[in-house]
């Protein structure tokens, strides 16, 4: 407490939380995944190459969801910057998905309608999303046009756009797979 009073004049009082003890139960249901085996060995955060821009780490999210910490959760920054590689699934020795937690977690952020401290991320996961319902991959072209119909932030990146589609890394026409009723069926619509 002392060297938190010198380094910043004075200390504020600790912000008091209200556990939600129903969260862990909700998320398990939404998500039907188990994640009340881990058992903090943090492998899951040390595999985890998004740590450095996160606010909370993936093996915190899982303590936080334990606890009932409902508020805390569904506003962090980490389950919207969660890129879904899995490695965290992949590492944990307790078979905990924490990948698919992650998901499930936007999911009800969404549906509770809580909004992200980052602006337009929601924007992001749902021209994601409508790109997966309608060719079943992301075409990188229409995902930025459906990102700025939400945002109708329009001149953001365009250099950075242009420079992309000189390099080729921008295609023209977009690309579907096999199995598109299937997904459709099973990616949510975000509106
Ligand atoms: S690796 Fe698994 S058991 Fe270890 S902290 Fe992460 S989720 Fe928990
Ligand atoms: S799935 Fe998300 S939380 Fe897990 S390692 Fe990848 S970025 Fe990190």
């Amino acid at each position: 407490m002392e060297q938190i009073a010198s380094a910043g004049g004075s200390a504020s009082p600790p912000t008091a939380v209200t556990p939600d003890p129903s969260f862990l139960r909700q998320v398990e249901k939404a998500g039907g995944a188990t994640i009340s085996p881990c058992f903090q060995c943090v492998k899951c955060s040390s595999g985890c190459p998004l740590t450095f821009v996160m606010d909370l780490l993936p093996n915190q999210v899982i303590r936080c969801v334990q606890v009932g910490l409902k508020e805390e959760v569904l506003r962090s920054d980490t389950i919207w910057l969660c890129a879904s590689c899995e490695t965290c699934t992949t590492r944990c020795p307790n078979g905990v998905d924490i990948a698919h937690l992650m998901d499930t977690l936007r999911q009800i952020a969404l549906r509770e309608n809580v909004t992200p401290s980052q602006p337009g991320i929601v924007a992001t996961h749902a021209a994601f999303l409508a790109e997966i319902r309608a060719r079943g991959r992301v075409h990188e072209m229409f995902l930025v046009a459906r990102h700025k119909l939400r945002t109708r932030n329009w001149t953001r990146d365009v250099a950075l756009g242009w420079e992309m589609f000189r390099r080729g890394k921008l295609k023209l026409l977009p690309k579907g797979v096999k199995g598109r009723k299937w997904l459709k069926e099973r990616v949510p619509r975000v509106n």
